[in-house]
């Protein structure tokens, strides 16, 4: 068990590529890179960090194969690299965004696997083709190195089905599994057992909401470790209002759109994906630093945005505590929930009543009010508050790489 081993972590996009190298009986991050706009000619950016080192280059890469073998080698560099060649790595974790029906945790892959996440493919059509081709390359470098698929949507296989069906005619369920997935699996869950740890409680024996508040957002009710419902859906559309997503609206504003507009379904989908949220609504930026920044010079629109944001958040926290009987632990992370004391504030105020106390001073302190914590873990909840609130930074690499070692 002491011996030397190193993990993997790929996390392909459709154009990009993040890579972590993991020690994985310290934890440790040895090194972690980004491949930027993988398949622009001569555009694509590498950058990486070696310790203190960070370094990077400007190449030309075709597909995820060469960005693979960019990352390669760098870590491999002669030149204060962490490999010395590609024996050195044990296994490799793949983060794969959907798993359809198929998947309800980590798996090791082999060629059923490959053909399942081909078939799922058209769940998830810019982010599960590129990681299936992420797979295959690292297959083809190291066949000899046990390689594992990890889903955002495996954690959301638990939901019963009164929370992930649609009330849709069931047929279409059947002809394309049309129903609720939920995605950030990995983050929930990684920020759910860290707040279990934290409280000291088990968490089987926990009712926890998991806030996690990025570019993407989504909410989890999480019951003994099990996630019995989630924001996101069918795709990563629906649920919480976000940087460019709508979340969830009344789906005949859909329908109206395309008659009034002329617009078509990619039109639409760009619409709401990409315009809308705190950018659409604010007509200023997908950023909530910067919404929050305008808010503060006194602009209307701005206000709105953020106001909105927050109120959405309330109402999925109020929705969740009916869905899971109470509430222990609310759990706060990703680029919003772990940086934004005024949302944090915004989103939990007035919820006293329902035993969820923020203490402003530890909201906007972040002096160590947490005993065990990590790095940017702190207590937010008042003291007395019977609901605990938490900041957990989350860490899916980390949750790979732990799935990854289990299944060696
Ligand atoms: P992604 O979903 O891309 O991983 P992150 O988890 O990094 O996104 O979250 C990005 C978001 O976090 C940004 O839109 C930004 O608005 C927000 N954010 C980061 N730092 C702060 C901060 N100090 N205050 C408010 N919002 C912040």
């Amino acid at each position: 068990m002491g011996e030397d081993m190193k993990i993997l972590v790929l996390n392909a996009g459709s154009s990009s590529l993040k890579y972590q190298l993991m020690d994985s009986n310290t934890e440790d991050v040895l090194t972690q890179g980004l491949v930027e706009r993988i398949g622009v000619k001569g555009k694509a950016d590498h950058s990486w960090t070696i310790g203190d080192k960070k370094s990077s280059e400007n190449l030309s890469l075709a597909n995820h194969e060469e960005a693979l073998q960019a990352a390669i080698a760098a870590l491999s560099a002669e030149d204060g690299g962490v490999i010395q060649d590609l024996e050195d790595i044990s296994a490799v974790g793949h983060r794969v965004v959907h798993g359809g029906e198929y998947f309800s945790e980590s798996v090791a892959i082999d060629e059923d696997v490959l053909e399942k996440l081909d078939e799922v493919s058209p769940l998830a059509p810019l982010h599960n083709p590129a990681a299936v081709s992420c797979i295959r390359a690292s297959r083809a470098l190291m066949p000899e190195v046990t390689q594992v698929a990890a889903f955002d949507t495996a954690y959301h296989q638990s939901i019963p089905p009164e929370a992930h069906h649609y009330p849709l005619p069931h047929e279409l369920y059947e002809k394309y599994k049309v129903r609720r997935y939920g995605f950030h699996g990995n983050s929930h869950r990684y920020v759910a057992q860290r707040a279990a740890e934290l409280v000291g409680i088990p968490l089987r024996d926990l009712k926890i909401i998991s806030c996690h508040l990025g570019n993407g957002a989504s909410i989890a009710a999480i019951r003994n470790g099990v996630s019995v419902d989630t924001s996101m859906g069918f795709t990563p559309l629906e649920g919480l209002m976000m940087g460019t997503r709508t979340g969830s609206i009344d789906p005949a504003i859909v329908t109206f759109l395309m008659r009034e507009e002329g617009l078509s379904p990619d039109e639409l989908d760009n619409l709401m994906n990409k315009k809308s949220g705190l950018l659409g609504v604010s007509g200023i930026s997908s950023d909530l630093r910067d919404v929050l920044d305008a808010q503060e010079s006194g602009d209307e629109s701005a206000k709105l945005a953020n106001d909105m944001y927050a109120y959405c958040i309330k109402r999925f926290i109020g929705q969740y505590m009916a869905v899971l009987g109470g509430l222990d632990v609310i759990v706060m992370t990703a680029g919003v929930g772990e940086n934004s004391p005024v949302m944090r504030a915004a989103a939990l105020s007035g919820l006293e009543h329902w035993g969820i106390a923020v203490d402003p001073w530890r909201n906007f302190g972040r002096n160590k009010t947490i005993k065990n914590g990590l790095e940017g873990e702190f207590k937010v909840s008042a003291q007395g508050s019977r609901v605990k609130v938490l900041v957990v930074p989350t860490n899916e690499e980390l949750m790979i790489a732990r799935d990854t070692k289990a299944l060696l």
